[in-house]
């Protein structure tokens, strides 16, 4: 079998053999195939598609590409979530503690920035020493003893995720729903949890932009999940307008921090306490929504949610102090506020064009190589449908170069629309 063989087969709207997707993932972690034969795949696949069967056996593929951690001799039942990726997402900053807190055990493997959505590994680098490369006995020890983790893909965990995910990063190839449900699936798969809930976002600023495709990507994650023996549920959420107020990486760690500190924007804190509702009926701590709603919103009222952020940065290795005073992350050396030019309300923030606007701030990569600058983004200081007036401020840029900042301004301001008539506010979730 010949690398380029498969690819040839994909680009010609073939369907790829159990074999031939096999041979392909081993071949491209033992270096065998290249970046640029799997760039050329991807995009075969972007172009072309996979049916569910192929997008079952890549999976696996991927998954299998390390160890399968088995955690039943750690925890009786541990939970993961995944969102699929949108802008200003820090839910699972948040959202782990609570659960955790809860006395449910959470272990998940996150991924860094893609495309113009940001990455929960770049967002937690933001803390000095935070490690996102845990191994696997760290990763269960860890579980064991703390009852939260939070680390990347290490060398032994879905590696072949790890090395296509920075791949369709900087190759255009990240918007496919084979792609994004094997991605994501993999490392679900391969982490252990035997409970999944998945956070499918569906909108501008998402990968699915209609709710559409995100039912299809969301039933077909949850048929691999379920087929491998795993109990799924998904939601869809909207990702028309960034989620929360920040949008960059230490500003979202801020602002998870405040949530957890009960002083976070209102829509984030929502979708949160709805997402831990969910994972804790998953995980059978609570018997209803109602029950596991009113868990996640006392973990945060008496502390112990943000207590365990606490013990989660301390057990990788970050500097807890940063979480106890989130003065100390390091701010950008530009910082413009720029205000609403009229009356009126906002009638949409075009989320794409704000995660694309950081990226080109530097919060996120156009080549595999590049570093993140983790101070710079922006506080987006309304949602769609509010009111606002001339001169109030309308959002907030902090940038690290003059001239991404001027290029930076004129995004932001372009995706912001108003009306002068009442405009409705966007639902959290859809289905
Ligand atoms: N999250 C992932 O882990 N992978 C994707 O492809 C998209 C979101």
């Amino acid at each position: 079998m010949r690398g380029v063989d498969i690819i040839i087969k994909k680009r010609d709207k073939g369907e790829l053999t159990l074999a031939e997707i096999e041979y392909f993932i081993k071949s491209f972690i033992s270096g065998e195939v290249t970046d640029y034969q799997a760039s050329a795949l991807l995009m075969a696949i972007v172009l072309n598609g996979m049916n569910p069967r192929e997008t079952t056996d890549l999976t696996l593929a991927m998954a299998n590409s390390g160890h399968m951690l088995d955690l039943s001799d750690v925890v009786d039942l541990a939970v993961d979530k995944h969102s699929s990726g949108g802008v200003g997402d820090k839910t699972s900053l948040a959202v782990l503690p609570i659960v955790a807190a809860c006395g449910l055990p959470v272990g998940k493997m996150s991924g860094r920035g893609l495309g113009f959505s940001g990455g929960t590994l770049d967002k937690l680098e933001s803390i000095p020493g935070y490690r996102v490369d845990l191994t696997t006995e760290e990763f269960k020890h860890q579980l064991k003893e703390k009852g939260i983790v939070l680390t990347g893909q290490s060398l032994d965990l879905a590696p072949a995720d790890g090395k296509l995910y920075a791949l369709r990063d900087v190759t255009g190839t990240v918007e496919s729903i084979p792609l994004i449900a094997s991605s994501i699936m993999c490392k679900k798969l391969a982490a252990g949890a035997q409970a999944i809930l998945l956070d499918v976002k569906t909108g501008l600023g998402a990968f699915m932009e209609t709710v559409e495709q995100a039912r299809q990507l969301a039933n077909l994650m949850v048929d691999i999940g379920q087929l491998a023996g795993r109990d799924v549920v998904a939601l869809l959420s909207d990702m028309n307008q960034p989620l929360g107020y920040a949008v960059g990486n230490s500003l979202e760690v801020i602002e998870a921090i405040e949530t957890l500190q009960d002083n976070g924007p209102e829509d984030f804190l929502e979708h949160c306490l709805y997402v831990s509702a969910y994972m804790l009926v998953l995980g059978k701590r609570a018997n209803d929504l109602t029950e596991g709603r009113a868990m996640a919103e006392k973990s945060i009222a008496d502390g112990s949610a943000f207590e365990k952020f606490r013990v989660l940065v301390a057990a990788q290795g970050g500097d807890v102090s940063y979480a106890d005073d989130t003065s100390k992350f390091p701010r950008a050396a530009l910082v413009e506020v720029v205000e609403s030019p009229q009356n009126g309300y906002v009638a949409q923030i075009q989320a794409r064009s704000v995660g694309e606007a950081a990226v080109a701030l530097g919060a996120g990569r156009a080549r595999k190589s590049d570093p993140i600058d983790h101070a710079v983004g922006f506080v987006i200081h309304h949602k769609v449908g509010d009111q606002v007036k001339k001169g109030e401020p309308l959002f907030t840029i902090h940038a690290n170069d003059q001239g991404k900042l001027a290029e930076a301004r004129e995004a932001v301001f372009s995706a912001h629309a108003f009306r002068e008539e009442p405009v409705e506010h966007l639902p959290l979730f859809y289905e």
